[in-house]
C-alpha cells in the first residue's frame, strides 16, 4: 500500500490513470519490445492488485477480459491501485503461440533472473516491476492447445488470503493447488503477493460467457478488497476441489463425446466412445468417479494415453451438486457457460443406443 507506485521508471500518483510501455526485450533489429500496462490509482489508499493475461501467448481470453475491464467498472475504483496487463508474453501473442521464441514456457520461468535466458529476463522484469509492488494478483489463463476448460479458479488454499480471493472470484469450482514451481502464482505467493489464476475456455478464442465470468470475477475480488463499491455477485453454488483426475484413451481412434464441460457425471457413466477409423467401436470410456467435468479435449483423434476428460472430484455430496446443476436456467450466466463450451465438444447419442459391431 505504498504511496509511490512506479513502473518502467514512470511514477503514477494517487488519483492518476496512466498507460505505460514496460520494456521487456528487443527484436533482432534492436527495436524495443514492451508490455502494455494500464495503472489506475484511486485517490484513497488501498491494496495494489495486478491482473495479467496471455502469459501463455495463445490464451487470449484473458486479454479479452482485461479489455472489458479497461472500458468498464474499474473506472469507479474507490481505493488502491489496479494494474491491468492485457498481454504479458508479447512474443507469443504475436505468433499465436504459448511459448517464447526460445521455446521456453514463461509460466515455468518465474522468478527469472537478470542475466539468464530471454524468457528468464522477461520473468525477472515482470516480477521486479509489477509483482513486487502489488499486494495481490489475478492471472488469467485458458486451457492449453486442443483442450477446453470449464471456468475455474485455482490457488493455494492453505494460504488464507489466496483462499479469500479464490472464493470471492465467484466460480462454481475452486481448485486447490500451489501450481508448478516457476509458475507466476507459485512464485508470486512465495514473494508475498497472494495470487490466483482463472482457467476458462479454449486457447485462441474469446468466448462470450468466459468474458462475463472473468469480468465479474475480477470485479468481485476488487469488491472483496474494498476497492470497488457494491456487493459480490455470487455463483449459485461453489465447491472447493482438492482432487481431480484425467481419464485417458486406452486405444487409438476417433472419439464421440457423450458429455460436456460443467456436466455432473457418475461413476461408470459413458464419457466418450472410441471408434476405429473404419467406424467399428473399440470401447466406451467411462467415468471412474462421481464428479464434474472440469476440462476436455476438443480434438477427437486420440492415441493411447492421451487425455480425454479432466474430472473434478468435489469433497461434498454429488447429489447436491447434481441437483444444483440441474436447477440452472439456460439463460443464466452459469447455464450459458455450459452451452457456449458445448459447441466445442459436440455430444452424441447415449452409447447404449449405438449399434455395437461385435
Ligand atoms: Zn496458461
Amino acid at each position: 500500500m505504498s504511496k509511490r507506485f512506479s513502473i518502467g521508471g514512470v511514477t503514477v500518483r494517487r488519483g492518476e490513470t496512466l498507460d505505460v510501455r514496460l520494456k521487456i526485450s528487443e527484436t533482432y533489429t534492436g527495436e524495443d519490445v514492451s508490455i502494455p500496462v494500464r495503472i489506475i490509482r484511486a485517490k484513497q489508499t488501498g491494496p495494489s492488485v495486478f491482473v495479467s493475461a496471455a502469459i501463455h501467448g495463445d490464451e487470449i481470453v484473458g486479454t479479452g477480459i482485461v479489455h472489458d475491464l479497461l472500458s468498464g467498472e474499474p473506472a469507479e475504483l474507490r481505493s488502491g491501485t489496479l494494474v491491468l496487463i492485457p498481454v504479458v508474453n508479447v512474443f507469443g501473442f504475436e505468433n499465436h503461440d504459448r511459448y517464447l521464441p526460445d521455446r521456453r514456457d514463461l509460466n515455468r520461468s518465474f522468478p527469472g533472473s537478470i542475466s539468464g535466458s530471454l524468457t528468464n529476463r522477461i520473468a525477472h522484469k515482470f516480477m521486479s516491476e509489477i509483482v513486487h509492488q502489488c499486494n495481490f494478483g489475478i492471472d488469467l489463463h485458458a486451457a492449453s492447445q486442443s483442450r477446453t476448460n470449464f471456468p475455474n479458479v485455482r490457488g493455494d488454499l492453505s494460504r488464507p488470503e489466496v483462499r479469500r480471493l479464490a472464493k470471492a472470484f465467484g466460480c462454481e469450482l475452486v481448485v486447490n493447488g500451489k501450481g508448478p514451481e516457476g509458475s507466476l502464482r507459485y512464485e508470486a505467493c512465495k514473494a508475498g503477493c497472494p495470487t490466483i489464476i482463472l482457467e476458462a475456455g479454449e486457447p485462441l478464442k474469446v468466448e462470450a460467457a468466459m468474458l462475463e465470468i472473468g469480468v465479474r470475477g475480477v470485479c468481485n475480488v476488487l469488491r472483496e478488497l474494498g476497492m470497488l463499491p457494491g456487493e459480490l455477485e455470487r455463483p449459485p453454488f461453489q465447491y472447493l476441489v482438492n482432487k481431480t483426475t484425467w481419464v485417458r484413451a486406452e486405444v487409438g481412434g476417433l472419439l464421440k463425446f457423450h458429455t460436456n464441460p460443467g456436466e455432473v457425471v457418475r461413476e461408470g457413466q459413458a464419457l466418450a466412445s472410441n471408434f476405429g477409423i473404419l467406424g467399428d467401436r473399440q470401447n466406451i470410456i467411462r467415468s471412474p468417479v462421481d464428479g464434474i467435468i472440469l476440462g476436455m479435449t476438443t480434438l477427437p483423434a486420440v492415441k493411447p494415453g492421451e487425455p480425454i476428460v479432466h474430472i473434478a472430484i468435489p469433497g461434498a455430496g454429488i447429489e447436491t451438486l447434481e441437483a444444483a446443476v440441474d436447477g440452472l436456467s439456460p439463460d443464466d450466466l452459469h447455464g450459458r457457460v455450459r452451452s457456449d463450451l458445448a459447441t466445442n465438444t459436440a455430444t452424441h447419442e447415449d452409447p447404449d443406443h449405438v449399434r455395437v459391431q461385435d
